[in-house]
């Protein structure tokens, strides 16, 4: 369905970047990976995506945190593989502490790297799709997108940012082919959750399986996780013909966490 597209999905080394670089993939999108980890795994995971999937994979290293290296992925992607079709940003970090207690450095990472990235990999690669009357931009923000949680203040607001620009962005392409959403993500069981399930089993000096029943139960009625592979089917849609006219649109993927 994807044949001949090509994908940039931010912070693909791990978690939902990857699940959603393998769906596309699957679907024949030739993909650009990016995010941090070991080089030499990153490079079988790569080597083995390209294999087994049949579709031109490489590999950024470029630093979301840094707008000049954010804009360079693009034009590299574009000079590597002839195009860019397809921006997932999906690149995130956490960090959990009261707003009075909040480190300064830590609230300036995650806006740089889960709100600012996204203007500027948007604002460069939208002329080439604008040219071409296809495009797709798929953002990836969170539950926090649309609601708040203690002790989450960078992230609720950076969340909730990403969802406004992909408003603007829908409305600023709608009729040209280009589409922008956002997915909103509820729990999924990745190294980012895994760390805040580690952090609530030692402050309450409970087990992992324990402290994980908690977070679920607290906030995610199905009670399940929400998988990688669940999201990067509905990238594959948001992506297909059957997504042109959804647009601007903030999609929950939460087991029914923005229902209550
Ligand atoms: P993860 O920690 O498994 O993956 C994060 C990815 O981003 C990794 O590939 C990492 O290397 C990369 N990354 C981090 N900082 C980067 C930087 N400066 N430059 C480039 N890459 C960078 O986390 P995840 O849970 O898969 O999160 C992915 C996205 O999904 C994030 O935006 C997160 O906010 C969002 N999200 C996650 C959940 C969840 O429950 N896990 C829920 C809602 C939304």
């Amino acid at each position: 369905m994807l044949e001949g597209k090509v994908s940039i999905v931010t912070g693909s080394t791990s978690g939902i970047g990857l699940g959603i670089a393998r769906r596309l993939a699957a679907a024949g999108s030739g993909i650009v990976l990016n995010g941090f980890g070991e080089r030499s795994q990153i490079e079988a995971l790569r080597a083995d995506l390209e294999r087994e999937l049949n579709v031109p994979v490489s590999y950024s290293g470029a630093d979301m945190s840094q707008p000049g290296e954010v804009v360079n992925m693009v034009a590299e992607a574009t000079h590597e593989h002839g195009r860019v079709d397809i921006v997932v940003n999906n690149a995130g970090i956490q960090h959990t502490a009261p707003v009075v207690e909040f480190p300064p450095q830590r609230w300036d990472a995650i806006i740089a790297i889960n709100l600012t990235a996204a203007f500027h990999s948007i604002r460069a690669a939208l002329p080439q799709m604008l040219e071409r009357g296809y495009g797709r931009v798929i953002n990836v923000a969170s539950v926090h997108g649309l609601i708040g949680s203690a002790h989450k203040a960078a992230y609720v607001a950076a969340k909730h940012g990403i969802v406004g620009l992909t408003k603007v962005v829908a409305l600023e392409t709608a009729g040209s082919g280009v589409t922008a959403n956002a997915i909103c993500p509820g729990w999924v069981l990745t190294p980012l959750v895994e760390k805040q399930i580690a952090d609530r089993a030692k402050a309450e000096g409970i087990s992992i399986d324990q402290a994980q029943d908690e977070l679920l139960s607290e906030k995610q009625p199905s009670r399940q996780f929400v998988t990688p592979e669940q999201l990067g089917d509905l990238a594959v849609f948001l992506a297909s013909p059957g997504g042109s006219q959804l647009t601007g649109q903030a999609i929950a993927v939460d087991g029914g966490w923005v229902a209550r």
